[in-house]
């Protein structure tokens, strides 16, 4: 199948032939660029339109997303899960936030190849930016996916949401262990968890995971500790 009748079958979603030339865009610098750099275990096309671009995408299964909103990815990498969401809601405004510069300097280009103009590309650490009045408490939605344990990664996520935002984290099977031992962190950060929600294409034999994440108040100014502190101590360990 096509990404096009992918996206419509699995997610309800309507890409444009534009959206769908930028998708090959992407695809294509990816698999240029990891000769050189190492972006991605994952070049294969088929492999990449499903494990890469409708991963990504499945986040649009538990979000609805506004014109306007702000969306950060924190730890985005080689840009998932948030270069797919930018080109599939161009209205939508999107951060990709990575503590790697090389990173930075591969997304941009792949911005400019794609003509993306919703695109903010950051290079900073999350535990930076949490502290920093350009980016605390900014974001309607802060997603991540493969970047730390949840009871960590929340302290990089929740103090960039605003309040009434969201943070989804995109998991594996470790998803509800994980979220056990985040209640501390919840409870010190000011967030409150959804249900998980488990999204399978059986079509294509993929399940994950997704921990979504209110942020129900603000998010005390000790947080987040610096660099480095939220994965060597995590809240409540
Ligand atoms: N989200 C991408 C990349 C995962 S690899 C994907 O799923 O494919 C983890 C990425 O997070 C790396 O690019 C690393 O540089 C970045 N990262 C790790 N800790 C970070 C932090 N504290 N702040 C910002 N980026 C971080």
């Amino acid at each position: 199948m096509t990404l096009i009748e992918e996206a419509k079958q699995l997610l309800g979603m309507t890409l444009t032939p534009e959206q769908d030339a930028q998708f090959n865009i992407y695809q294509r610098e990816l698999a240029d660029w990891n000769t050189r750099m190492n972006l991605t275990a994952i070049t294969e096309p088929d492999e990449v339109r499903v494990r890469h671009f409708l991963d990504s995408l499945s986040i649009a299964m538990v979000m609805g997303f506004d014109p306007g909103d702000k969306v950060v990815d924190v730890g985005t990498g080689a840009g998932f899960p948030g270069l797919p969401l930018a080109i599939a809601y161009p209205q939508v405004s999107v951060t990709l936030m990575d503590a790697t510069a090389k990173k930075i300097t591969f997304l941009e280009h792949v911005a400019n190849e794609c003509g993306l103009t919703n695109l903010t590309l950051v290079h900073a650490r999350a535990e930076d930016a949490g502290n920093d009045p350009a980016h605390r408490e900014q974001y309607d939605v802060v997603v991540a996916r493969a970047v730390a344990r949840l009871p960590s990664l929340l302290e990089y996520m929740l103090p960039l949401a605003k309040i009434g935002g969201f943070c989804i984290a995109m998991k594996g099977e470790t998803a509800a262990e994980e979220l056990v031992d985040s209640k501390r962190a919840l409870y010190m950060l000011g967030g409150e968890a959804k249900p998980i929600e488990d999204v399978t294409f059986p079509q294509i034999d993929r399940t994950h995971f997704l921990v979504t994440v209110e942020k129900v108040k603000k998010t005390p100014k000790t947080y987040p500790r610096k660099a480095g502190t939220p994965t060597r101590k995590p809240i409540g360990f």
